[in-house]
């Protein structure tokens, strides 16, 4: 009912009574505008002249029971019920059970189930698939060798003369660099690529002139020297072949090589060699280069005796 139709009512009932001051009173009071309390969850809203009540109680509002407070209300703070247990959230690799309310701890995180790291990534982690430390650190950081040659750039290549009485300084540079899954004459491997990377040097100083040169063709690999050492197998005149470890794993690299050498005006001469590297694709730790006749390996490795100067080198980048 409408409080103008509920007014009129009273009205009558009033006029037929002849009561004139109460009716009065009361038409002051269905006159006024309601000043309405706010309503709570039990009770209504109700104008705080007239005590009418408008609409109807909220009602409570229940959060659900925790292991730190039963089921409350939201508006009122009322409580029913009781606490519940904790909400136990699983124990990770990282962290322990925990309780999802109040950050109850039991026991102990499980700790990651690693695989051994290798040179191209870290352990990882079999349960929850997250790498956890460094790779292996390469040799090639471990002996801080790291002049590597740069495609198109001049380097000057010391090796003995052809006798081996003396040294003659070349000039060599890196003239062809390019990778491709297989052609006519390289045959092609799923997973394999060749690298083709071609060292021009030229010599033409007097010791050259007077007593030729010994020029060493030169392959290590950039993250395991010594299991390089330890498996190369190598024809100076054809070929190369290693293992190196590649995730974890035996990778065979398989090397050829080419070689030519043009003697022009003056006995300046150009020594072409190039190395048609097969290897997985995607790995970037063939070296290729050369090396001073003049340094014996043989009882020792390369990376502890290494001297700059007596090596050029190039490394592949595995693309
Ligand atoms: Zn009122
Ligand atoms: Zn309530
Ligand atoms: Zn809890
Ligand atoms: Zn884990």
């Amino acid at each position: 009912m409408s409080l103008k139709v509920r007014c009129m009512t009273v009205k009558k009932r009033i006029f037929s009574l002849v009561i004139l001051t109460v009716a009065v009173l009361l038409l002051a009071g269905c006159g006024h505008a309601h000043s309405w309390n706010m309503p709570t969850c039990t009770e209504p809203a109700v104008c705080r002249s007239c005590g009418e009540e408008g609409g109807k109680p909220l009602g409570h509002q229940w959060n659900p029971a925790t292991c730190l407070a039963p089921s409350t209300c939201i508006f009122c703070g009322m409580t029913q019920g009781e606490k519940t247990t904790h909400t136990w959230v699983p124990a990770t690799c990282t962290t322990p059970e925990t309780c999802a309310h109040c950050n109850l701890i039991v026991g102990e995180a499980l700790g990651h189930h690693l695989t051994a790291a290798n040179y191209q990534h870290p352990a990882l982690c079999q349960v929850c698939n997250e790498y956890v430390g460094a790779p292996l650190v390469p040799d090639f950081d471990n002996y801080n060798i790291a002049n590597f040659m740069r495609p198109g750039v001049e380097y000057t290549y010391r090796t003995q003369t052809e006798r081996g009485y003396s040294t003659t300084e070349g000039r060599t540079q890196v003239t062809r660099y390019e990778t491709l899954l297989g052609n006519d004459t390289l045959f092609e491997r799923t997973g394999y690529v060749w690298h083709i990377v071609t060292l021009t040097t030229e010599f033409s100083d007097s010791a050259y002139i007077q007593l030729g040169a010994r020029p060493e063709p030169f392959v290590t690999d950039y993250y395991a020297i010594a299991l390089c050492e330890e498996t190369i197998q190598k024809d100076f005149d054809s070929y190369w072949e290693y293992e190196a470890n590649v995730e974890g794993d035996s990778a065979h690299i398989y090397i050829e090589q080419e070689a030519s050498l043009d003697v022009g005006y003056g006995g300046v001469a150009t020594m072409t060699l190039t190395y048609y590297v097969h290897a997985p694709e995607g790995y970037d730790g063939v070296v290729v280069g050369l090396k001073n006749s003049a340094v014996n390996l043989k009882d020792s490795t390369f990376g502890e005796e290494y001297r700059k100067e007596d090596f050029v080198l190039f490394r592949l980048t595995g693309k």
